[in-house]
């Protein structure tokens, strides 16, 4: 049920999208390296198993997903080296952060980041990684500079992400950092949102991992929620088959993929007439946002022929990045958080 991009495919999946989407080059560049990273990290299985045999079917039929039944992260898991592999990619994509990047490194090298305490401070206060950059007020048109602008990841026109704010200014910056918090985010003078970033990307990678070893050991289970079976998470984009026209929802946090209704809405879960609200751009009639009117959320959909696994969705997301600012424009917001979709 993942779409596990083999990281060897992943290059022509991003060069395609290269050339299908010029008007998103710069934006679909700057996370190329990542992307390609990521694949690459996620390939292997951390060495030290979950116990699956801990995982109920009957909890996953009634909707609760593997995250809140078994620990995901373990102390053993090599969270560090992920982290620090995910600080040179970010590098090359976005190299007006190495500065920044480079502090946070030193601290992950140096122990006094420690990734596995990250997410565990994270889970504690109820916060997913994501979640805290729902608190960071970004600017608009720093997002569309990177879409648009010439080449903003080779210019180094900002210090701080496309899609993080000047947090240093808030008062509230260090909730952006729940893990390392007021003493590491002031005293060891690090970025929050940088180290934010780069660690809902450690998280992605470890997700990743622990889907397939769940997927892998579980086997088929009825799933019926619109929000992610492993993590939780609500989809980043969807995808529909032009056979049979299935509706695949795909999640960001953990690269899952899962079946859903196509006539209720994933986040509320008001049943809305089929088809009936999809935003389509004139003559693209393969992209489209599903949008609801009561929960006021959308989501980035794909129509597509052939096999569903065929692509990669998160570079595919990325791509429509012009479909995101045209909703969050129209007054919607995204069903989840993605470093790449923070517009308003
Ligand atoms: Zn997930
Ligand atoms: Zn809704």
């Amino acid at each position: 049920m993942t779409t596990a991009t083999e990281s060897s495919e992943i290059k022509n999946i991003i060069t395609r999208a290269l050339e299908q989407n010029p008007e998103n080059r710069e934006i679909i560049k700057a996370f190329a390296p990542i992307i390609m990273k990521q694949r690459q990290l996620a390939e292997s299985s951390f060495p030290e198993k979950l116990d699956c045999s801990l995982i109920d079917k009957e909890k996953l039929k009634a909707g609760v997903p593997v995250i809140r039944q078994i620990e995901l992260f373990l102390p053993e898991d090599s969270l560090k080296e992920i982290a620090l592999s995910m600080a040179d990619a970010v590098k090359e994509g976005m190299p007006q952060l190495t500065e920044n990047i480079n502090k946070i490194s030193n601290l992950i090298q140096e122990g006094k980041i420690n990734p596995f305490n990250y997410f565990q401070t994270s889970k504690n206060n109820g916060n997913k990684v994501s979640d805290s950059y729902c608190e960071t007020q970004i600017s608009k048109t720093k997002c569309i500079e990177i879409c648009k602008s010439n080449n903003p990841a080779i210019s180094g026109g900002y210090n701080t992400p496309p899609f993080g704010a000047e947090l240093g200014s808030s008062p509230d910056s260090n909730r952006n950092c729940p893990g390392v918090h007021t003493r590491d985010s002031k005293d060891l003078k690090v970025s929050p949102s940088n180290a934010t970033f780069l660690m809902s990307l450690v998280n992605r990678v470890a997700l990743e991992k622990r889907a397939r070893e769940i997927t892998a050991a579980v086997g088929s289970f009825d799933w019926e929620k619109g929000y992610c079976p492993i993590c939780g998470e609500f989809p980043s984009i969807a995808l529909i088959e032009e056979e049979g026209g299935k509706r695949f929802l795909h999640c960001s946090s953990c690269g899952q993929d899962w079946r859903f209704t196509r006539i209720s809405c994933p986040y509320c879960e008001k049943e809305t007439p089929k088809d009936m609200e999809y935003f389509y751009i004139e003559n693209k009639t393969q992209e489209a946002a599903f949008v609801c009117d009561k929960c006021k959320k959308y989501l980035v959909t794909l129509y597509r022929a052939g096999k569903v696994f065929a692509r990669d969705m998160d570079v595919s997301a990325i791509s429509l990045i012009h479909m995101d600012m045209i909703m969050q424009d129209k007054g919607y917001k995204p069903m989840t958080i993605c470093p790449w979709n923070i517009l308003t």
